[in-house]
């Protein structure tokens, strides 16, 4: 998936949330949203360091997500949450992929789908979830 899918569909997720949870100020919610945002984004780090990372390796694997809510929990447990849900979002939609990622990295199988990064499918994907985005920032403010 390409970055400008992960953002929508965390974008998604944290209005999701925001639609279920209270926050206790618009500052909180705005934090809300942009760690959920930022965290979807997170893990193709790797794709920028391909010098020290491999691609979809151990930035997209569980180990991941649990090193980054220790590091939150210490830092201000606030942004477990929406850091949980924006890398999760990531995960899922990247093991939707021919790519696919190692859940468990270096260990076990991978989980892999049909698509195809840059598609026409995942444009149709993104176009779905920008659409629900929108009618969802117009229905939380
Ligand atoms: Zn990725």
């Amino acid at each position: 998936m390409r970055g400008i899918a992960h953002l929508a569909f965390g974008l998604l997720i944290a209005s999701i949330a925001d639609l279920l949870l209270t926050f206790p100020s618009f500052l909180h919610t705005m934090l809300f949203y942009f760690a959920c945002a930022f965290a979807s984004l997170l893990p193709d780090l790797d794709y920028n360091a391909k010098l020290f990372l491999v691609h979809r390796g151990s930035l997209h694997s569980i180990w991941f997500v649990v090193i980054v809510l220790l590091v939150s929990f210490i830092v201000y447990p606030f942004l477990l949450l929406p850091l949980l849900l924006g890398i999760s979002s990531h995960l899922a939609l990247d093991s939707t992929t021919r790519s696919g990622i190692k859940l468990f990295h270096p260990f076990g199988k991978k989980s892999r789908g049909k698509l195809k990064t840059g598609s026409f499918k995942e444009k149709i994907f993104l176009g779905i979830v920008a659409i629900i985005d929108v009618i969802l920032a117009l229905y939380n403010f």
